[in-house]
């Protein structure tokens, strides 16, 4: 499994849609994370035991800001909420990963793979970079995010050298989506195709 990572707004999204094109199974593990906490999970239930009714909306869903507040000091807290969710998030993106074809090439998109100490976890890490300044002025033209909101958010990240000291690879998008393309088809020709052959062949 290739773990695939990079700060907020650095193009993680768009790494994996062309990864995806090209044939990978893409998991994203946000989107895993929601699920496990959505309306009437298991998830759910037991954040609402640990934390009260007060984490939960009129519409019964999770009310990140209220859990958010609860957590974001409080290290014990964390961990109690971690202890919910990780295990949960795991155990969908391994069930994920069990249903893909045997050879075929398994992209983990993990916004903190890097923060939450998962490297070594993975065969390949690719890691997204793009200077600060490119990923604010995206943030704040795609998602009309503050340039204040966006600082405070990564600020709260792994910086990029830490990023990069984790890396196997890393692909540079502080230009077109066209340059980030043929960067993501050569990590694709030269190390992941590679491997999917390699098993393909094994298997025959
Ligand atoms: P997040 O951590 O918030 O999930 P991300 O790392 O997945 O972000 P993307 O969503 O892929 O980042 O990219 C952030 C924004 O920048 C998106 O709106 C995307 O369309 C845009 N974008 C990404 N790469 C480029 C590029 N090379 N040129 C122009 N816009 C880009």
């Amino acid at each position: 499994m290739v773990g695939l990572t990079g700060g907020i707004g650095s193009g993680k999204s768009a790494v994996a849609a062309r990864l995806a094109a090209l044939g990978a199974v893409v998991i994203d593990a946000d989107r895993i994370a929601r699920e496990v906490v959505a309306p009437g999970s298991e998830g759910l239930g037991e954040i609402v035991a640990a934390f009260g009714d007060g984490v939960v909306g009129p519409d019964g869903a999770l009310d990140r800001a209220a859990l958010g507040g609860l957590v974001f000091a409080d290290e014990a807290a964390r961990r109690r909420l971690e202890a919910i969710t990780h295990p949960r998030v795991r155990a969908r993106t391994a069930e994920l990963a069990a249903a893909a074809a045997p050879d075929a090439v398994v992209v983990n998109d993990v916004p903190l793979l890097v923060e939450v100490g998962l490297a070594p976890t993975y065969h390949l890490v690719v890691v997204v970079q793009t200077a600060v300044a490119v990923r604010l002025a995206r943030l704040a033209r795609d998602r009309g995010m503050s340039r204040a909101e966006a600082e405070r958010r990564i600020a709260a990240q792994a910086d990029d050298a830490r990023r990069d000291a984790a890396a196997d690879v890393v692909l540079r998008n502080d230009a077109t989506l066209d340059e980030l393309h043929v960067q993501v088809d050569g990590l694709w020709r030269d190390r992941l195709l590679p491997y999917e052959e390699n098993v393909r062949l094994r298997r025959a």
